[in-house]
């Protein structure tokens, strides 16, 4: 059976004509799932009943589970969905007054084991299907419309900023970005929707060929020494070849540019002194500076920055002509804020471990490895 929430629109027209059926049926095949949130074929009442028979015989709309809805005292909402291997993923909603963003997660875990983000120091388990991640935006679609009742939200922008590194899951975070973008599916701006990554840079190029999503750089840090050490990808992928990707990443849209996200840690990056390396390390880069304050977790060594140092910071940079913002911390109390989201991993094994056994299923082992 085929799951028809994983396949986008070039991957269901094929599907179509797989079945001896015409193209044109992908269209409202997705309108039928991803617009009006029908999970059954005999709903879909402009398809032929023989069609809707052969569909049900050979495909199938199948989601995760819910198991558990949050809801955070300043509107946020995190929910809890198992996968069919029993896995569980966090999706967080954050509402503000002129715009609904859904923060979805990418993979079961993550590998790049950043020092500050709890969800590294879960391990890593496995990439989410393109049906997996697109089922988050299905789900909330759902829970947050007038007809459930509960909740009347708009979902208006996507972030790829929960769990994992979507980059290291290239191939089916592609066809899910292209379902938010369809007009047959979600039909979202692709200014309002970000992938966020770590840097991986050869991902990052295919990126920006295959797609015009928005983008943000997990940045965190203004030298490699530094980087190194809180974000260990930096290893395989300095920041001299990141900013040379991130210069030229945007050079046919010279009104558009790419979002640096900065945690700020106490005492580690916030200094007036990494502020100025930032300044220089940014020459040339279009970027718009996000500070986010440190969320703690449990076990942590490191601590939010005091609200002083993070203006100071924030200053400095707004000086020399970076704009800058901060972000605002959505969510805590019921730990959706960013590096937060943990889920349940299955079977935690080491990073290591499992890439000697060859299990990580990411399409970029070798790169990982170095790193551990
Ligand atoms: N792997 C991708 C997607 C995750 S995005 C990436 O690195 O960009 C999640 C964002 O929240 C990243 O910018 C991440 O660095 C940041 N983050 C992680 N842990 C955090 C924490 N404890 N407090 C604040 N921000 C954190």
């Amino acid at each position: 059976m085929i799951n028809l929430l994983g396949l986008d629109r070039t991957a269901m027209e094929n599907f179509f004509v797989s079945l001896d059926e015409k193209p044109y049926r992908a269209q409202q095949v997705l309108q039928w799932i991803h617009t009006n949130g029908v999970q059954n074929f005999a709903a879909m009442t402009n398809i032929s009943k023989a069609l809707r028979q052969k569909l049900s015989e050979t495909a199938e709309i199948t989601l995760p589970q819910v198991i558990y809805e949050k809801a955070a005292s300043d509107g946020t909402y995190k929910w809890l969905l198992r996968l069919n291997d029993g896995n569980c993923i966090e999706t967080v909603f954050i509402p503000e007054k002129t715009r609904g963003t859904l923060c979805i997660s990418s993979q079961v875990g993550c590998i790049l084991n950043c020092d500050f983000c709890s969800t590294g120091k879960q391990g890593f388990n496995r990439n989410l299907s393109t049906a997996e991640i697109i089922s988050q935006l299905w789900i909330a679609a759902r829970k947050l419309s007038k007809t459930n009742g509960l909740h009347d939200h708009q979902i208006t922008n996507v972030v790829i900023m929960g769990m994992g590194e979507p980059l290291l899951n290239f191939d089916n975070v592609l066809p899910a970005l292209n379902l938010m973008l369809d007009d047959f599916a979600y039909g979202l701006s692709k200014r309002r929707v970000t992938v966020s990554t770590a840097g991986v840079i050869p991902a990052m190029q295919q990126l920006r060929e295959l797609t015009d999503v928005a983008l943000a750089v997990s940045l965190h840090a203004p030298n490699d020494e530094l980087r190194n050490k809180i974000v260990p990808l930096n290893k395989k992928y300095p920041l001299k070849e990141l900013m040379a990707v991130c210069r030229d990443y945007f050079k046919e849209d010279r009104r558009r540019s790419i979002t640096m996200e900065y945690v700020m840690l106490a005492g580690v990056n916030d200094t007036p002194q990494h502020a100025k390396q930032l300044i220089s390390l940014l020459q040339g880069v279009r970027a718009k500076m996000n500070l986010i304050p440190f969320n703690p977790f449990p076990h942590t060594s490191y601590q939010r920055s005091d609200r002083d140092t993070i203006l100071r910071f924030r200053d400095i940079l707004m000086k020399a002509g970076l704009n800058t913002t901060i972000r605002r911390t959505r969510g805590d109390d019921i730990d959706a804020a960013c590096g937060q989201l943990v889920g349940q991993v299955k079977d935690r094994t080491r990073r290591s471990e499992r890439l000697k056994k060859g299990l990580a299923g990411t399409h970029d082992h070798h790169t990982i490895e170095e790193l551990n």
